[in-house]
């Protein structure tokens, strides 16, 4: 199936933070991907702005770098990578300071789209919003892209909303959860609401319960300063896996239109019942083989009581899930790199088969990362003569093998968010009071564990998490699904 590219309007787009590791792996090489499937016009424009001395020829050699490492050369080989480049330009900036400014003003065009997207620690988005409008820069067309972590709680949230809401408005600011950008995560929607099979099942009747998982093999890295400071919780679960469960948990909107979906969205995170301090686990991860650090050793803390894995039980108090739990699970350095959301359907309310038959259920698998795609656990009758012997057996959709056209893969999420911020649509941003509703839940959970001292359960690197977040499901008479690549 051919993909159909729609090209956007011509459009200046500012990355603050040009230079970055999020820019330099994700952004840069992700317009560059549009750029070869014709998505971008002739005429736009893409500006990189940092304090580093560059010129933009230096910016040009550094993106070309960039591009060539992450998509392994073989995009660049007819020249392509040339008339991308000579799209980019680079303006030296410090967002607390004056320099540059005027430079970054003179090179946008009147009357043409322009973002700013803020890739640059969440210390410096203030700084740059107040600039952007101080310069002349914040016209009727511009809008902003604002990485995570989106505050640290419920307070900061608010006071960084209010502090963008004075330079622009709320249909000006799109905050980014890359998350919501996985051809999977619209496919979900596009599974409940196009489809007639699925939608009359979904809901406490039907559902047995549901388990979100994002699992990482990887540790805290370079990112150890920062991450001590936030955890799973933080860094996790109040946006990634709270988007998913909003995602599967909303009622229909009435239409695919931004504040429709939005607005179904917040209904579920105020739905959100408070966390029992029985129903959480949190772990941190030991040392493996004397190579990879443990997570105490990598933030440089032997005393840091900061989670690296979370597991939580939860429930969304409406008439369509009051009874059906949602569990949620989020961790490093665990076992596979894996996230999935599984939909377990009740079983039978009754067996024609018999005892030995065995007890059977149906399971929804929407797999994000990798291989993309979603599974539908049916039973079967098991082949070969000798009885009635069952078996539950994948009917699956993976989406690189069922829709890549002639095996491309599909975009990246940052390469479809981007595009989605030069149309002006906002489906797939978080809005303000999202943001602020989900640390609302967030904020008591987290000052529960604070208050009471709680200490995170160490756990093997490679392993599932803890074995405490499986007495979590056990005492519920049920069981977390594997971990698998
Ligand atoms: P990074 O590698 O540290 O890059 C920061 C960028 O900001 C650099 O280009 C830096 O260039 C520039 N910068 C720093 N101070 C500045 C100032 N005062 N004025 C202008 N530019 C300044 O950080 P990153 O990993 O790219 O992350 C950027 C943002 O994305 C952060 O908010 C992060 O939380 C978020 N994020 C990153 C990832 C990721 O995978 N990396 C994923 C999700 C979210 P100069 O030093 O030359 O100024």
């Amino acid at each position: 199936m051919v993909s159909r590219v729609i090209p956007v309007d011509p459009f200046d787009l500012v990355i603050f933070g040009g230079t970055g590791d999020l820019a330099r792996r994700k952004i840069l090489p992700g317009l560059f991907r549009r750029y070869c499937a014709g998505q971008m016009p002739e005429e736009a424009r893409i500006v990189g702005a940092a304090r580093s001395a560059l010129s933009s020829e230096d910016y040009r050699a550094l993106v070309a770098e960039s591009v060539r490492e992450v998509s392994g050369g073989r995009a660049c080989e007819d020249g392509t990578l040339d008339g991308f480049l000579a799209r980019l330009d680079y303006v030296r900036i410090d967002a607390r300071g004056s320099d540059g400014w005027e430079d970054l003003a003179a090179l946008m065009r009147p009357e043409m789209v322009r973002a700013f997207y803020f890739s640059v620690g969440p210390g410096l988005f203030g700084d740059l919003a107040e600039r952007i409008h101080l310069h002349g820069m914040a016209s009727e067309l511009a809008r902003i892209v604002v990485e995570k972590p989106f505050g640290h709680d419920l307070a900061s949230a608010r006071e960084l909303n209010a502090t963008l809401a004075a330079h622009f408005d709320e249909g000006q600011i799109y905050r980014i959860d890359h998350y919501l950008g996985k051809e999977t995560v619209q496919n979900l929607m596009a599974i409940r609401f196009g489809n007639m099979l699925f939608e009359p099942l979904w809901n406490s009747q039907y559902v047995d319960h549901i388990q979100i998982t994002v699992a990482e093999t990887v540790g805290v890295g370079g990112r150890g300063e920062y991450y001590d400071t936030a955890g799973a919780m933080r860094d996790m679960v109040q946006n990634h896996l709270m988007q998913l469960l909003c995602l599967i948990a909303m009622e229909p909107p009435a239409k695919f239109d931004p504040d429709a979906v939005r607005d179904e969205k917040l209904k579920v995170i105020r739905a959100l019942d408070p966390v029992e301090p029985h129903h959480i686990v949190r772990g941190q991860y030991l040392a493996q083989d004397g190579e990879h650090p443990g997570y105490r050793e990598a933030v440089n803390d032997p005393r840091s009581r900061t989670e690296s894995y979370i597991a939580l039980k939860t429930h969304v108090s409406n008439w369509r899930w009051a009874g059906t739990p949602f569990y949620l699970r989020t961790g490093k350095r665990l076992v596979a790199r894996s996230s999935v959301i599984n939909v377990m359907f009740k079983d039978a309310p009754h067996s024609i088969f018999g005892q030995e038959a065995g007890r059977h259920a149906n399971v929804l698998s929407i797999r994000l990362q990798p291989n993309e795609g979603i599974t539908l656990q049916v039973t079967i009758k098991e082949p070969g003569p000798g009885g009635m012997r069952l078996v539950d057996v994948p009917l699956d959709m993976t989406f690189a093998e069922a829709l890549g056209p002639d095996g491309e893969d599909p975009p990246d999420a940052y390469e479809r968010l981007i595009m989605d911020v030069i149309r002006g649509n906002q489906t797939l941003f978080m809005r303000g009071d999202e943001v602020e509703a989900a640390w609302a839940w967030t904020d008591p959970i987290i000052a529960g564990w604070q208050s009471r001292g709680e200490v995170p359960k160490p756990y093997d690197s490679g392993s599932t998490g803890p074995g405490d977040a499986d007495l979590l499901m056990k005492r519920d008479h049920r069981a977390w699904r594997g971990i698998k690549p």
